[in-house]
């Protein structure tokens, strides 16, 4: 008998033994093709530069605590995610995962507005149908009704306003720059709604993952999202946990749309899974908010900056740039996007395929022309993950009905070092457990 407490506490789960590039492989040998469950693994299994990072700084040194000392991987580490970060992003603050840096954001936001003496900002708008995490704060700026029900009565208020969805939400005749116009237009009326002085933050994902399927934001949405922060001096935090490093086609996801945030949230790919890290990187009005008023972020954990972690994501983000490999996403992204299409464009239950990069969404519909939803009691997004893993391939089928709203989708996200033969694998074994499936 395991004592592992797992999170689904009925499954038999495979042992997983070892790491062959986009391979997992489990205790009986079956190899599993490595999508992405939470589009962590970038690099894939085996990277031997990332490797030798971890061993090298182990040998040197595995631990200092941030409150007396910095370490060698943590500085070249910040310096060159500054030399790559959108915008006026100065300072990086090293977390342990995602929703750590999060609630970081949260509460830097918070630290920043009471520093130059406007205490009167506390709220935070989100979006429905959003996640950020599963601490109660970041929980509490999550829109996903399903991972807050239990938790609704300790969590912090919060606003949630409509995500940009197109393919549900976009009315008929209405063009998709207008659909996202008016949709970044709800940000400013509940502002207005809440009194301006008391909105600190506003936070969204640049292309929604675990919640929605891929879903990026139409073009001038953001454009608009970031006009609207300014007017009303409210911070834009943009959480790029899981669309950030190079998934999207860019370093960074917000690239893409043309706007930087003031505090932005970075995890998986960072560490690429060879070590848990996140980070919160914010601008140098925010630092120096801190720095020169209480000089003291009255926020932290034992293991920020951790040396190892750091060392892992200096060698990660090394690869990531100097090999290119955003433009890698890119490239085998629109091969995989056009393969999805190949496969599936006519199936009656495939509403949409969608995506930027190696963050590819299929969402399936109960009919193609009403894009009615299944029914949730089916199951169908289960049936699909139970059927992939049995043909070895991990992916990352959700029920978005969970949330009261839209159907099924699978998530995709490869290793950027995929190449054409695997996503021929992909859709083969996608094909396999969609037709099992539905
Ligand atoms: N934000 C986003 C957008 C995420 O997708 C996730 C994880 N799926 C988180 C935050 C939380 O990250 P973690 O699980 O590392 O705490």
């Amino acid at each position: 008998m395991s004592h592992v407490f797992p999170r689904h506490t009925k499954a038999e789960l495979p042992i997983a033994v070892g790491g062959d590039g986009c391979y997992l492989i489990d205790a009986q040998g079956k190899r599993y093709l490595d999508c992405g469950d939470a589009a962590v693994s970038c690099l894939g299994h085996s990277n031997p530069a990332v490797i030798h990072a971890v061993q090298e700084q182990v040998q040197k040194i595995a631990f200092a605590h941030t409150g007396f000392m910095t370490s060698e991987p943590a500085e070249a580490l910040a310096d060159l995610l500054i030399q790559h970060a959108p915008g006026s992003l100065d300072r990086v603050y090293f977390v342990s995962g995602g929703s750590e840096a999060t609630e970081a954001a949260i509460k830097l936001a918070r630290q920043y507005f009471l520093e130059i003496g406007q205490s009167e900002r506390s709220r935070v708008i989100a979006r429905r149908q959003s996640y950020h995490g599963n601490t109660l704060g970041a929980l509490s700026a999550g829109g996903n009704a399903w991972r807050r029900a239990q938790f609704a009565p300790m969590l912090i208020e919060m606003s949630h306003i409509a995500p940009c969805y197109e393919y549900a939400e976009k009315t008929e005749g209405e063009s998709s720059y207008d659909y996202g116009q008016r949709v970044a237009t709800e940000l400013e009326v509940e502002i207005k709604r809440l009194g301006p002085e008391t909105v600190m933050a506003f936070m969204a994902e640049p292309v929604v993952g675990a919640t929605l399927g891929a879903v990026p934001a139409v073009e001038g949405y953001y454009k608009r999202i970031r006009e609207i922060c300014d007017q009303y001096g409210v911070l834009l935090i943009l959480d790029e946990v899981m669309c950030g490093m190079g998934r999207t086609g860019h370093l960074f996801a917000c690239d893409h749309d043309g706007v930087a945030p003031d505090i932005l949230c970075i995890a998986k790919g960072l560490g690429a899974g060879y070590q848990p890290i996140g980070a919160t990187l914010c601008t140098d009005r925010i630092y120096d908010a801190i720095r020169n008023g209480s000089g003291f972020f009255q926020h932290g954990h034992t293991y920020v900056g951790h040396p190892v972690a750091t060392a892992a994501a200096l060698a990660v983000v090394t690869e990531l740039t100097s090999r290119d490999l955003p433009a890698r996403a890119r490239n085998m992204g629109d091969k995989l996007q056009a393969k999805l299409e190949a496969a599936f464009g006519q199936h009656p239950n495939v509403g949409d395929i969608r995506g930027r990069g190696l963050f590819r969404g299929i969402e399936l519909v109960a009919d193609r022309d009403t894009r009615e939803p299944f029914d949730p009691t089916l199951g169908v997004a289960a049936k699909i993950k139970k059927a992939a893993v049995d043909a070895g391939l991990i992916c990352y089928p959700m029920s978005g009905t969970r949330d009261g709203r839209r159907g099924d989708h699978v998530l995709l996200a490869p290793p950027f070092i995929i190449e054409e033969p695997q996503l021929d694998e992909l859709v083969d074994k996608l094909s396999v457990a969609i037709s099992k499936a539905i």
